[in-house]
Order: structure tokens, then C-alpha cells, then sequence
């Protein structure tokens, strides 16, 4: 059983230019077993048996994006998304693997019974592959080395309130014994931050008018992100051996702690998400709760200096942190941003986003595949199977039309509630098919972008 894939503009690894090749995948084994520099193409394709040929011709040819946040939310909460819809959004967008996040699920991943229990919800739900991220909570510690054995890719915590019951925030007492427990566990594991932090000295809280997206915003100010990842910073230099990462940055004035942080060889690493690229404070309406994350969308200002920073390179990669909910618990109709529930969700649209931003900038679908694909495969621990085009990677490839252009409506939208703040943007850049591991998972030319095929995703 063969894939083959043909194009004149294939974005291999050694190169930000796409240029003709051909990828051919042993389906059975889901491997690339071949990447030839010559387009073999002549306008056909079909399916013959056990060989399945695909010229894409002019469009291009990507490795399957690797979205490293998302909030599946299933068992417990599959109201909200789930693993069947979020992973069809995800192959409809040319991601073929996410990491979900341990928190938004009931139980949470926070000890190894309870990945045991997401694991099983998860099976024969999946069109693309699924990861793990753990969770740290306070007293949890000893369940690192259980939940790492068992297979998840790293631990997030919260250095602020969440809000739920079942995932505390953690104390920086609770985090040295975290990260000992990680020095001593593994050297190849990753804590992971939700960096805002409320200390004595940070500004108070403002609530004037709820609906207000203004007062919203001065409620999560920069310095709690600040103040975080000052804290992130020195743990990191405390225990060396133990790799940090920023979750969805937002405020671009703790840049220069993370540069400064880089420049002393510190593990560390930073993601932004594509609401924070894309969007701007000033034109969020008031009342438009669909815009409520945090940390929140920041000013446009703020937003090219995290452009700059992913260009050279602070900032190292880009994901969705995908956080959806009941469209009811975002209480449109009353529009008060502190109530809300906090998260945007995009999944599927960010390549679209990226590009359709990223091109005014000047920057290149292989800068993107970049952020979006070879570093959040890095950060999941996924590289030697993930984010590349390359003999031996899993056969994970994405056809985009790059110049097609589309009005984003709720046709497009492949998530469960289909609430976005991106309706109505007109975004370039179509996704024609998504391949997991040589097997067809989207498709734009089939109904509903996969009638008639399977789910073949598995779990990591
Ligand atoms: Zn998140």
C-alpha cells in the first residue's frame, strides 16, 4: 500500500522555499519511505488498489501541523468539544497531531488512573494522532514519574487562580518539589506555564463596567505576566536540567526576561497562540465575550513586537490553545467579560490565520511551518516522527492552496460550538487534503470533509 504525493512547490526541511518533489508513503507502516526532488505529476490522480497517487500540481505540499495546546475537554465536558469533533477540526486545518491539555476534562489528567481513564475515551475517536500533556497540581508530585511513564509528553500548571475545583494553581513552594521531582525523573521533560501571576504589588483589579473590553484588559495586566515569568525564569536557572515553557505569551513586555534567559543557555521556551498574532484590543467591541482569553488579546502595538519576537526567534513557536465551551457559557446576550468563559477557539483556522497575516509581513509559508510544526513537534518531544517531510517521519502531508481565499462562516467551522471570533474574516489559504500517516483524513472535495473515510489517528 502506497501514497504517493506529487508537486511542483514541496516544503522539504533543508529549505523555507517550497520546490518540486515527490513523497512516497508505505501506508501500512505509515512511514515516508521516499522524498524524490522531481515533480512526477500530469494532472491525474487516482486510486488504484493498494496505490493511491495525488498530483497536487502547483499547490503546495507541507508536513501535517502539530498543534501542541488544545483543550479536547473529553471525558467530562464532551458538550464542549470532544475528541471526534476537535481532531476532524484539527485534520480539516492540516494539523495531524495535537497535545491536549490535562485541564477542561473531568477527571483531569493529573495522575496516571486518570490518563488511563482520557486514553480510553479517546480510542477510535481520533482522525489525527493524539498527545498527552500531564498535570501539576499541588500534592501531585509523586505522580510525575507514573504519569511520564505512562506516556504524557510533559505537565502544565497554573500560577493563577483557575478557577477549578479539580486544578489548582500551584504555590512556588509546590513547584520546587515539582521540579525536583522532574530533575530526578527525566531529562527530557518539560513543566509548562499558564504565566500570570497576582502578587502583593500587582495593579488592582477594575470592574467597573463588565461589558467593557477596556476594563477588561486593565484587569489582566502585562506585569502579572511579567511577574511570572520572572518566577519561571529563576526556577528554570534552579533546576537546569528541567526544560520551562511559557504557554500562550501575550504581553510582549516580558520579552526582554526571556531573552535575557535564552542568552544564558536556560531551557526555556515561549509559544504565542494565533489570537495574540491576529487580533488587537482596540477593535474587540465591548461585550464580544467570543474575544475572552487569557491572558488577553493585547493591544495592536503589543502585537508587532511579538511578531518581531517570533521572527528572531524568542518567541519559538505558535499553537491555538483551542479552549472552547457552550456557546450559552459565553452569555452573549448580556456580554459581561468577567463572567465569561475564558478561551477562543480556532482550531483549524490557524494556518489559514497565520498565513493570511503572516504574507503582509513579509513572511513565508516555511517560517510558518517553522513555528506551527517542526518546534511544537520539538517541544512534545515529537521530533524524530513529527513536523518534517523526511524519510523515516510518520507520512503526515498537507496540500494547501495558498492563493484561495474564503470567508470564514460556520461551514468551515469543524469544532462542536461553533462560536469564533473569526466570523466573517476573510482569510487566504485553503486546506485541498490532510493525510495522517498516508491515510486520507480530510478531504475538501467530500462532503462534510470526510464522508466515506475513517478515523486512523492514534494515540502518542
Ligand atoms: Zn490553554
Amino acid at each position: 500500500m502506497l501514497l504517493t504525493v506529487t508537486s511542483r512547490n514541496v516544503l522539504l526541511p533543508d529549505s523555507d522555499l517550497p520546490r518540486p518533489a515527490t513523497i512516497n508513503v508505505d501506508i501500512r507502516t505509515g512511514k515516508i519511505i521516499e522524498v524524490r526532488l522531481q515533480y512526477i505529476g500530469n494532472g491525474a490522480c487516482r486510486k488504484n488498489g493498494d496505490l493511491h497517487f495525488v498530483d497536487a500540481g502547483d499547490k503546495v505540499v507541507l508536513p501535517g501541523l502539530v498543534d501542541a495546546h488544545v483543550h479536547l475537554e473529553e471525558p467530562g465536558n464532551q458538550d464542549w468539544e470532544g475528541f471526534w469533533t476537535g481532531t476532524q477540526a484539527a485534520a480539516a486545518g492540516g494539523v495531524t497531531t495535537l497535545i491536549d491539555m490535562p485541564v477542561d476534562s473531568s477527571p483531569p489528567t493529573t495522575t496516571s488512573r486518570n490518563l488511563h481513564i482520557k486514553r480510553r475515551s479517546a480510542r477510535g475517536q481520533c482522525w489525527v494522532d493524539v498527545g498527552f500533556w500531564g498535570g501539576a497540581i499541588p500534592q501531585n508530585e509523586t505522580e510525575l514519574g507514573p504519569l511520564l511513564s505512562a506516556g504524557v509528553k510533559g505537565f502544565k500548571c497554573f500560577l493563577i487562580d483557575t478557577g477549578i475545583e479539580e486544578f489548582p494553581c500551584v504555590s512556588e513552594s509546590d513547584l520546587h518539589k515539582h521540579m525536583s521531582h522532574l530533575q530526578h525523573f527525566s531529562k527530557n521533560s518539560v513543566m509548562i506555564f499558564h504565566a500570570e501571576m497576582q502578587t502583593a504589588s500587582s495593579p488592582a483589579r477594575r470592574q467597573l463596567n463588565p461589558r467593557s473590553y477596556q476594563e477588561f484588559l486593565s484587569s489582566r495586566p502585562k506585569e502579572l505576566e511579567v511577574d511570572a515569568i520572572t518566577l519561571i525564569a529563576r526556577l528554570q536557572a534552579t533546576y537546569p536540567s528541567v526544560s520551562c515553557h511559557v504557554a500562550h505569551l501575550s504581553a510582549a513586555a516580558a520579552l526582554p526576561i526571556i531573552r535575557a534567559a535564552k542568552d544564558r543557555g536556560s531551557k526555556l521556551s515561549v509559544e504565542t497562540c494565533f489570537h495574540y498574532l491576529c487580533l488587537s484590543a482596540e477593535d474587540i467591541p465591548d461585550g464580544a465575550t467570543e474575544y475572552k482569553c487569557t491572558p488577553p488579546i493585547r493591544e495592536d502595538s503589543n502585537r508587532n513586537l511579538l511578531w518581531d519576537a517570533l521572527v528572531d526567534g524568542t518567541i519559538d513557536c505558535v499553537i491555538s490553545d483551542h479552549s472552547p465551551c457552550l456557546v450559552e457559557m459565553k452569555g452573549l446576550e448580556h456580554g459581561n467579560f468577567m463572567e465569561a468563559w475564558g478561551g477562543v477557539s480556532s482550531l483549524g483556522l490557524g494556518l489559514s490565520l497565520l498565513w493570511t497575516e503572516g504574507r503582509k509581513r513579509g513572511i513565508s509559508l516555511g517560517q510558518i511551518v517553522r513555528w506551527m510544526s517542526i518546534k511544537t513537534a520539538e517541544l512534545a518531544g515529537l521530533s524524530d516522527t513529527k513536523g518534517q517531510l523526511k524519510v523515516g517521519h510518520d507520512g503526515d502531508l498537507v496540500i494547501l492552496d495558498p492563493e484561495s481565499e474564503f470567508k470564514v462562516s460556520k461551514e468551515h467551522l469543524y469544532f462542536k460550538n461553533k462560536l469564533t471570533p473569526y466570523e466573517g474574516m476573510t482569510l487566504r489559504g485553503l486546506v485541498h487534503k490532510t493525510f495522517v500517516r498516508g491515510r486520507l483524513a480530510y478531504d475538501s472535495a467530500l462532503q462534510d470533509g470526510c464522508t466515506g473515510l475513517q478515523p486512523s489517528g492514534e494515540l502518542l
